[in-house]
């Protein structure tokens, strides 16, 4: 069926799109038939939401007790690992992980929505769709999240491995584009030099920063799946992972179990396994938020003191 029959209003869809549409192979999915992009309306309905809340709570001065807010934290990015093209790992169940993954984003979506309803959550896909790497981070970007999770989970060529684990990325992924910069910022003389390296400098401490932070995220999140999922703690890792390189914000992936494995396998595809998974992720977004809280009220010392001087200049 070709498009352009289907469609009234083709001659009004500028030439790029229509392009875009041909192009696409997801354009089975009702979604793109239209050049509509669903997700962007579902995205839509969530601001919707939010601010059918703050007219709702304008009206209603009592409700406004009962609404839990986090302090600092306004937007969470969670993104399901794979989908469309890219299955993932297939485990015991004969289950895809990309289908695992979304039900485990949508669960927790509905639940950080329940509890909080002015947080706004926004997933980088709501169906079976292939989305690039990339621009998962790319969408948290956009979405100016306060953090990014991706949820994964996991497999390996035999069946004994077995439990959960967090990642970060790994410093050297992080950290080492400062050097490539700067090599950049070295052939830009005079003035133009110092201002660069000194923006440089800034956004190389930022990165520092925004690293630390993601540490401490998939710390904490290990230390809920701990108390919460009886399964081997696997602990904190630093992985190379391309859907973490460009987020702006912290970011980790969560291997939320083994798809493999003969026992675990066959749990994760149960309520109760991701509802355990849900808690624990909440709960380490809570704890997160102190933890931002608390560095905001209370800035550590040693920042106070030293300021980063670079080229003579100081960075206040
Ligand atoms: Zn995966």
């Amino acid at each position: 069926m070709k498009i352009s029959r289907c469609c009234p209003f083709v001659p009004a869809i500028t030439a790029g799109l229509l392009c875009l549409l041909m192009a696409a192979p997801v354009a089975a999915h009702p979604g793109s038939l239209w050049g509509i992009d669903l997700t962007s309306v579902l995205t839509m309905r969530d601001q919707a939401r939010v601010v059918a809340h703050h007219h709702h709570k304008e009206h209603s001065d009592q409700l406004d007790d009962q609404v839990a807010d986090l302090n600092q934290i306004r937007t969470v990015v969670i993104d399901p690992g794979h989908g469309g093209t890219n299955i993932g790992a297939v485990g015991i169940a004969g289950i895809p992980e990309k289908r695992l993954t979304l039900e485990l984003a949508y669960q927790l979506r509905e639940e950080l929505q329940q509890k909080y309803p002015r947080l706004r959550v926004v997933l980088t896909r709501y169906w079976d769709t292939t989305v690039e790497l990339e621009d998962r981070a790319e969408i948290a970007n956009l979405a100016n999240a306060d953090l990014f999770l991706s949820l994964h989970y996991n497999a390996a060529s035999h069946q004994r491995a077995v439990g959960f684990e967090t990642f970060f990325l790994n410093a050297n992924q992080a950290l080492s584009s400062f050097e490539e910069e700067e090599e950049f910022a070295g052939e830009i003389e005079g003035v133009a030099h110092s201002s660069h390296t000194l923006e440089l400098i800034q956004f190389d401490l930022l990165r520092a920063h925004r690293h630390e932070l993601s540490a401490e995220l998939a710390e904490l999140i290990q230390h809920r799946f701990v108390r919460r999922i009886d399964s081997v703690d696997r602990g904190v890792k630093q992985g190379n992972f391309s859907v973490l390189r460009n987020a702006e914000m912290p970011a980790v992936v969560v291997e939320a179990g083994f798809m493999t494995h003969p026992e675990e396998g066959l749990e994760i595809l149960t309520r109760e396994h991701r509802s355990r998974i849900t808690t624990s992720l909440i709960e380490a977004i809570e704890d997160f938020d102190v933890v931002l809280d608390e560095q905001l009220h209370d800035p550590e010392p040693a920042d106070e003191e030293e300021a980063p001087v670079a080229d003579g200049i100081s960075l206040r």
